[in-house]
């Protein structure tokens, strides 16, 4: 299939790889060259614009930073619908807004184009070994047409809902880990500070109900489980600040339904005080460090 692959950088540029390691033909495009020589090497082709790329595909995939790139890409001048031919199917990948995805979706239906989004857990690695989580919120039909492709890219392939419900389900996803790392964070410090082994504690809390992700496979304590990015100075996982937007993402649509977010506006401010203390690049679990004497 012919599929134009517009944003490839940490998450979409292994995504493109794995298709085009499945035998499909990418059109690509980013704003940076380096990459898009990478890939043409390994065969794929270089655009000029995402309306050029679109108007040479049988799909179109999106995997950019923010709504205002989702917005650019597919809504400017050059963008995706000035290019693309009705009845292509589209799908946006990006961690954005669910009123962005739903505002998109209607300006590329109006075009006959079925536009979905489906944002992905898993992180870099999951997106090279192809073992993504994708959260789809699209009509049954674009879900059908699609589930193939997602296929080789990931191994959970989840139907939210309508257009927006994968955008949904991310965030609040996300505002629950960003919490609970927080609330790890807390449990294990205090434990320390009081005279426990952290490992003995860790060991306690995840066979006990204080059980989650954050303790379990991502524990903030270094050492406590070998391949944490606490390991490994809190290099290499989640960066604070991608949670950070995250949270933010979720706290302004809880605002938006008047809904309260007390805990998640709470978070929201400690990983805000991270970024503002140059951390936040590291890994978000590194938020511990603001409940441990400095080493
Ligand atoms: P990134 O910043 O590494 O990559 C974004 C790419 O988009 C870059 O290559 C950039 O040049 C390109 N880009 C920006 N504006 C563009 C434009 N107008 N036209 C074409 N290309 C443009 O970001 P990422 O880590 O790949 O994340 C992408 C999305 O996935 C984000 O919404 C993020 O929240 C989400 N996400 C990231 C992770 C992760 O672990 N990195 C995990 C899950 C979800």
């Amino acid at each position: 299939m012919r599929i134009a692959f517009i944003g490839l950088g940490n998450m979409g540029a292994p995504m493109a790889r794995n298709l085009i390691k499945a035998g499909h033909t990418l059109q690509l495009f980013d704003l940076n060259q380096s990459v898009l020589k990478e890939l043409a090497e390994l065969g794929g082709h270089i655009s000029t614009s995402p309306r050029e790329a679109a108007a040479a595909s049988d799909l179109v995939i999106t995997m950019l930073p923010a709504a205002a790139h989702v917005r650019s890409v597919y809504l400017g001048e050059d963008g995706v619908l000035a290019g693309i031919r009705p009845g292509t199917p589209a799908l946006d990948c990006s961690t954005i807004d669910p009123q962005t995805a739903r505002d998109v979706s209607t300006a590329a239906a109006a075009q006959g184009v079925d536009l979905g989004d489906a944002p992905v857990s898993g992180g870099t690695g999951g997106a090279a070994a192809g073992t993504l989580t994708f959260m789809v919120g699209a009509t049954a039909a674009l879900f059908k047409t699609l589930h193939p492709v997602l296929a080789q890219m990931g191994r959970n392939i989840v139907h939210c809902g309508e257009v927006g419900t994968g955008q949904i389900a991310k965030i609040c996803n996300n505002l629950l880990l960003g919490i609970s790392m927080i609330g790890v964070s807390e449990a294990m410090a205090l434990g320390d500070a009081l005279g426990i082994d952290t490992k003995v504690l860790a060991g306690i809390i995840n066979s006990s109900t204080g059980r989650c992700w954050s303790s379990d496979t991502y524990n903030p304590w270094p050492g406590v489980i070998e391949t944490a990015p606490a390991a490994r100075g809190y290099t290499g996982g989640f960066g604070a600040d991608l949670m950070l937007k995250d949270l933010g993402l979720a706290t302004e649509a809880a605002r938006q339904a008047k809904q309260p977010v007390v805990l998640g506006a709470v978070a929201q401010q400690l990983y805000q005080a991270m970024s503002l203390r140059g951390e936040g690049g590291q890994d978000f679990s590194a938020i511990i460090k603001g409940y441990r004497k400095p080493e």
